[in-house]
């Protein structure tokens, strides 16, 4: 075990209520050098206020383009055992699922090429193993695929495609999130694995818009459920949260970002359903009492991602309903025509979505065959931009006809 007077500033981080990633990586430091000197060139980026670790080259396993990310310390004198630090992305199991034996034989592999050190899970949605040596990548590799384990994306590759546990413990998905998944990661192994295009794009799916995955904050494509008929709502079932005490008008009806609900006096809830925006927020405060439509099926957004070449953006709607449901071709086939324009026109290191910015919305919709639809502006009745022809204000009020 590391001497705590030689991390004064890490053994601080062990004081508070919460476990500490320092105490773990103290137990890792009692099997190997490598946590040990992470443990040193961590205390020693605290005190010198930079971080020591660099980009050394590009480092990886046979046939892959993606997956390792070289790491090295800029203080390999001094901590010699992290000279060549690392990180593998270990593609994760849709919804991350594993049971014992698989996070055993995972974590058995680790300690016998690596540091034993992992993240479970990355932002990125892997499981990542933290530090090994440019020696050491291919047998890890190699034991990893010998037990069904795959790398996950790095670089300007398809990142491993990510969803939320979906109907595996959840009453809100709208579609099958662990399938979609699965079904999406192996149609897209070439991508995923071969960096192909001027930087990253992430396909993240969540099963209702409670978004749990935060596709719509961070995914060039986000698959969120939602449903095209009208919620459902059981009045006995309002009348009894009433009756518990909820107050209703205030903590649903007023928080409807649509003003689309209503509470008569004797405490039956409507909705004027054309006017709602799914975003379930009344399903989620009466879950008892609302479900979602029966028509079930995924809106597609875009653009979503974090600053690089512009500040971050929130996804854009692109296909309002889309069913969505296996063999998901009409998915699959918007996404490669969506990448085919990306590629041909993204910049280097260009996202989706400012590819867009940049390029204009308008040219993006022509480009990849689809019309606009009011879906895609905030707030379209507030918009000035937009035209409401009186014609087609008629034509929709008398359902069709003008
Ligand atoms: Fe459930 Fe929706 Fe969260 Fe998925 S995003 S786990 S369906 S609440």
């Amino acid at each position: 075990m590391v001497e705590n007077s030689k991390t004064p500033q890490l053994d601080e981080l062990e004081s508070g209520p919460w476990p500490s990633f320092v105490t773990e990586i103290k137990k890792a430091a009692a099997k190997n050098d490598m946590s040990k000197d992470l443990l040193g060139v961590l205390e020693r980026s605290y005190h010198d206020k930079i971080g020591h670790w660099k980009h050394g080259g590009i480092v990886g396993v046979k046939g892959y383009g993606g997956g390792v990310v070289g790491r090295y310390t800029d203080l390999p004198e001094e901590f010699p055992a992290v000279k060549e630090f690392h990180t593998m992305r270990i593609a994760a199991p849709s919804g991350w699922f594993y049971d014992t034996n698989a996070l055993r034989t995972l974590c058995d592999i680790w300690e016998r090429h690596g540091s034993g050190i992992t993240n479970v899970h990355g932002s990125t949605g892997d499981l990542i193993f933290l530090g090994t040596t440019t020696e050491e990548l291919q047998p890890t590799f190699d034991e990893l695929a010998e037990n069904g384990f795959d790398l996950g994306g790095s670089g300007s590759d398809l990142r491993s495609p990510s969803c939320c546990v979906g109907p595996g413990r959840c009453e809100f998905a709208c579609y099958d999130t662990l399938d979609m998944c699965y079904d999406i990661t192996q149609e897209f192994q070439d991508e995923l694995h071969r960096p192909m295009w001027p930087y990253k794009s992430k396909i993240k799916m969540s099963g209702c818009a409670n978004d749990c995955v935060a596709a719509a904050a961070r995914a060039d494509f986000s698959v969120i459920g939602t449903w095209r008929d009208s919620i459902q709502i059981d009045n006995e079932a309002v009348k009894k949260y009433i009756e518990d005490g909820m107050d209703v008008r205030e903590v649903v009806v007023k928080k409807c970002p649509t003003r689309c609900l209503s509470l008569s006096e004797d405490g039956e809830l409507s909705v004027e359903a054309s006017e709602c925006t799914r975003c379930m927020h009344c399903i989620n405060m009466m879950p008892k009492a609302i479900k979602q439509g029966k028509e079930k099926g995924a809106t597609i957004l875009v653009g979503a991602k974090s600053t690089i070449v512009q500040s971050a953006f929130m996804s854009w709607v692109l296909v309002p309903f889309m069913k969505m449901e296996a063999p998901y071709d009409e998915f699959k086939e918007l996404v490669n025509t969506i990448w085919d324009w990306w590629d041909e026109n993204g910049k280097t290191r260009e996202r989706l979505g400012e590819t867009i910015y940049r390029i204009g919305m308008g040219r993006f919709l022509r480009a990849v065959g689809l019309e606009a639809v009011p879906q895609m502006v905030y707030r379209p009745r507030a918009n000035p931009y937009v035209f409401w022809p009186q014609d087609q204000i008629f034509a929709e009020a008398n359902g069709g006809e003008n």
